[in-house]
């Protein structure tokens, strides 16, 4: 896209911003950035991001404005910047059905075939990193710099995680500018693969969503190419669908317990609404 001059001075305005009082007044806080995680919400262009990731600082913008996202992809992207590319799809609730159900391999009963009933709305999504980064991360393994590659090759996973956490606050952000939910919808994302959404479920996901649009594709093994992709669905309702006890067969053998955290990020939540 072309980003006009007007754009690009303000984007420079936002950078500089960053560089050289942002960043400084952060130093002289004693906050150090080294090995941190920086999110901007309302990022705008994104230059002051990208004034944090100039130090190697790992940066994710959240903006709702389409037009100024498109510029803070472009912008980053011009400054070497990797940046997620991702669709998300509202679909219904007979049509997610079926594509949950897939070809029936599902651990059944589950968790989330007792959420997806409750929720208010569903959406599909898909996100990658991309191939640049992937490519970048096995050039440095083929050229011996492991050190540097397996830090790049962590970053980019932990990236890969956060983006469900960036998707589900876009599409409570996209819902509450559309009138179809509020402050207190919650949002959370499922993945096949997890929590007995059988990783198979990929197939029906990825004949609904077609990602091949952002590059994202599906090997036989039912894994993403490239790897640090994401996709599931998107579940927003009142907070309570989220919230169950975690005792269905397929948590018996589970080792992360990923919901506990979330549900206690979800009652410290409600204790806030409270107050
Ligand atoms: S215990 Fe594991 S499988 Fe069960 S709901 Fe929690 S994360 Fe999913």
């Amino acid at each position: 896209m072309l980003v006009t001059e007007q754009k690009k001075a303000y984007w420079e305005y936002q950078y500089r911003l960053g560089k050289e009082y942002i960043i400084p007044l952060l130093s002289d806080w004693g906050v150090s950035l080294s090995e941190k995680k920086v999110l901007d919400i309302g990022c705008a262009e994104g230059g002051v991001l990208c004034s944090f990731a100039d130090l190697g600082v790992e940066g994710y913008g959240i903006e709702l404005s389409s037009s100024r996202l498109l510029i803070a992809k472009e912008m980053a992207r011009k400054h070497h910047i990797p940046t997620i590319h991702f669709i998300i799809a509202d679909i219904n609730r007979d049509y997610f059905e079926e594509i949950y159900t897939g070809i029936g391999l599902n651990d059944s009963p589950g968790p989330i075939e007792k959420i997806y009933p409750r929720a208010a709305q569903l959406a599909l999504f898909a996100a990658t990193v991309g191939p640049e980064l992937v490519k970048t991360i096995s050039d440095l393994f083929a050229k011996g710099d492991f050190a540097f590659a397996n830090h790049l090759d962590a970053a980019a996973s932990s990236g890969t995680d956060l983006i469900s956490h960036v998707l589900e606050a876009q599409f409570k952000a996209d819902l509450i500018r559309q009138g179809r939910a509020n402050q207190q919808t919650v949002v959370m994302a499922y993945s096949p693969g997890y929590c007995g959404w059988h990783v198979s479920g990929q197939k029906r996901l990825f004949e609904f969503l077609r990602p091949e649009r952002i590059g994202v594709s599906l090997r036989e093994s039912f894994l993403m190419e490239p790897l640090k992709s994401v996709s599931g669905v998107l579940i927003a309702g009142l907070r309570e669908i989220h919230q169950f006890a975690p005792t269905y067969y397929v948590c018996e053998q589970c080792t992360t317990r990923d919901c506990q955290e979330r549900m206690r990020k979800l009652s410290e939540k409600s204790c806030c609404d409270r107050e």
